[in-house]
């Protein structure tokens, strides 16, 4: 199939290579051009300067960007997708937006004559590395339907939600969940730490137990070690748990933890750490 993959980051890059390596003709767009040219190199494939040069031959286009505006930018921008997309095509978006974004850009996609979906992704840049995501998706059903069986290039369980906009939401359920989760295990290193146990060998045993988790599994030791310059950034979390909140002003839910550790990691932020991993909240409880 003749794809697209617009913005080759942590996710997009791998991502967009497993879609080459199964097979798929891929037209590849990053704003900073190098690393669209590494991908060439890496994968074979093709690129192009501009999201509409991208798009255009292509039966489905991809997007992983930071955030909405991003997003925007790169879709419905002068040079954006949707004025290089052939009639008929399919936008799939794995950007963590908004919701409100999702509804905006499936009514433009339609009334241009294209399918949109919104697929964000949950995982991590391992997940995207070793095509193990979970999808969650939001759309009309001969959309999703087009577009699973690519999806499953890189994607371990995939499903639609409902409309668009549902993906969005369900991945604010998703870091409604790990913000806790991440908390709690960083509370647990930095008690480890303080109470001398050898960290590796307490979590090689709890991590069978009811403590047991995928933030357990993968983020003990960069907590224990103090390693943060990897993985899935503090300033994202930041933005979804922003996407979050909003929401829940909108449908009245009560988020009391997740808005505290929203400023936890405003704390990571103040502390350098932008760019640092989520596990990165156990560096705040060590501060002097
Ligand atoms: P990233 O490494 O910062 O990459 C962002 C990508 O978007 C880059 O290719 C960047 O281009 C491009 N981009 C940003 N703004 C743009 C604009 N205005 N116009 C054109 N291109 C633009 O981010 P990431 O970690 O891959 O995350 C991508 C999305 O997936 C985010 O929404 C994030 O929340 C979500 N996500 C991330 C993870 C994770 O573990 N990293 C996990 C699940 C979901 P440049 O190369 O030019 O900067």
């Amino acid at each position: 199939m003749k794809l697209a993959f617009l913005g080759l980051g942590t996710m997009g890059y791998p991502m967009a290579g497993h879609l080459q390596q199964a097979g798929h003709d891929v037209c590849v767009y990053n704003r900073t051009r190098t690393k669209a040219e590494h991908w060439v190199q890496q994968y074979g494939g093709t690129l192009a300067d501009t999201p509409a040069k991208a798009a255009a031959a292509a039966d489905i286009v991809f997007t992983c960007v930071g955030n909405d505006a991003d997003l925007r930018q790169v879709v419905v921008g002068e040079q954006g997708a949707f004025a290089g997309m052939k009639s008929g095509a399919l936008l799939v978006d794995h950007t963590t937006a908004s919701a409100d974004v999702a509804r905006e850009l499936e009514a433009q996609a339609k009334a241009r004559g294209f399918q949109f979906v919104d697929a964000p992704v949950s995982g991590g840049q391992a997940g995207a590395q070793n095509g193990q995501l979970s999808i969650m998706c939001g759309g009309a059903a001969d959309a999703f339907a087009r577009a699973e069986p690519v999806l499953a290039v890189y994607g371990k369980s995939t499903r639609l939600l409902g409309e668009a906009g549902s993906g969005q939401l369900a991945k604010m359920v998703n870091q409604i969940c790990v913000a806790g989760v991440v908390q709690g295990l960083a509370e647990a290193v930095h008690f480890a730490k303080r109470s001398g146990l050898d960290g590796r060998a307490l979590f090689d045993v709890i991590r069978h137990g009811a403590a047991g988790s995928w933030q357990m599994d993968n983020r003990h030791e960069a907590m224990l070690d103090g390693e943060f310059d990897f993985g899935f950034a503090v300033d994202w979390m930041r933005k979804d748990l922003g996407i979050a909140l909003d929401e829940a002003r909108n449908n009245g839910a009560r988020l009391p933890v997740t808005a505290l550790l929203d400023q936890f990691y405003a704390d990571v932020q103040a502390q350098g750490g932008g760019r640092w991993d989520t596990c990165s909240l156990v560096a705040r409880l060590e501060r002097d």
